[in-house]
């Protein structure tokens, strides 16, 4: 973190309204020259320990910007970038702040960025509040991440400035896998409060359109594209957007 090289790859975020890829996650890598590629899972619950999770957040915003700066995401078809907020991030009063100073350094403007908070930052709904509040003023916009897999509360979500949510590839794997049939429920009740749906862990054709028939507004998923460094990205979405 120290060294700047954490590294950022996109993945495409295919909507079903559009049928062309809209928005793309950011996703943080660690290379090591022994032992190769580190995964988030492992690096970063371990920076949310020792602190440098603030660090490491603010390179991959700062990065993101970057790549929103020197990309022409009209002509690409592409609307914002989500990137992802640890509850750790979310808990500093002075963060909503330190993201409008690195946006304005790359004179980007925040509806370009999507921001992803997870279950466990709804929890304390004071500061985190806060900071949604100030950087949705700003033109930024919020996804909840990772829906399923945590325990909050449902109506601290639903007052919340949220646009879109993330159902967990647990709950999507469990619908086609196991036959489990909370998904179409999760999907219904979210969209009773006007909120927008995507569904993760979209791995094949069946899934994704069954997905779409169900009424996802937004899938994400190793069907559409693993995460893939930068030009790879903008390789793929020329030539899904183009057909
Ligand atoms: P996440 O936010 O849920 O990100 C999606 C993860 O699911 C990514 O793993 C992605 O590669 C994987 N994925 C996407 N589609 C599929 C699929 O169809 N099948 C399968 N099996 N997996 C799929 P990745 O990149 O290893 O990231 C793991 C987690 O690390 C992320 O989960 C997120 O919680 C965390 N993370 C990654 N980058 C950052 C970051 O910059 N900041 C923070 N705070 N957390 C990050
Ligand atoms: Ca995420
Ligand atoms: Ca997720």
């Amino acid at each position: 973190v120290k060294n700047d090289s954490v590294e950022v790859y996109f993945q495409p975020i295919y909507s079903n309204g559009c049928r062309k890829i809209r928005s793309a996650e950011a996703l943080a890598r660690l290379y090591d020259p022994e032992l190769g590629f580190i995964p988030p899972d492992e690096f970063i619950p371990k920076a949310e320990q020792n602190g440098s999770i603030m660090q490491l957040g603010r390179q991959v915003f700062e990065k993101t910007c970057r790549f929103i700066r020197d990309n022409d995401l009209d002509s690409l078809g592409i609307d914002y970038i989500e990137i992802n907020l640890s509850p750790v991030q979310c808990l500093q009063e002075r963060l909503a702040d330190e993201l409008l100073d690195a946006a304005r350094k790359y004179g980007i403007s925040m509806d370009r960025v999507n921001l992803e908070i997870t279950e466990t930052s709804t929890m304390d709904s004071d500061v985190t509040g806060n900071n949604m509040k100030k950087l949705v003023e700003n033109g930024a916009s919020f996804s909840l991440d990772d829906y399923g897999t945590g325990f909050s509360n449902l109506i601290n979500i639903l007052n919340l400035p949220l646009g879109i949510v993330k159902i967990d590839k647990s709950i999507v794997w469990s619908y086609f896998n196991d036959s489990r049939d909370i998904l179409p429920h999760v999907i219904r009740m979210f969209r009773s409060q006007k909120l927008e749906i995507l569904a993760e862990g979209v791995e094949t054709e069946q899934m994704a359109n069954e997905l779409a028939a169900m009424g996802c507004d937004y899938e994400q998923g190793f069907y559409f594209s693993k995460p893939v460094p930068p030009a790879e990205f903008i390789r793929y979405v020329k030539k899904v957007n183009a057909g």
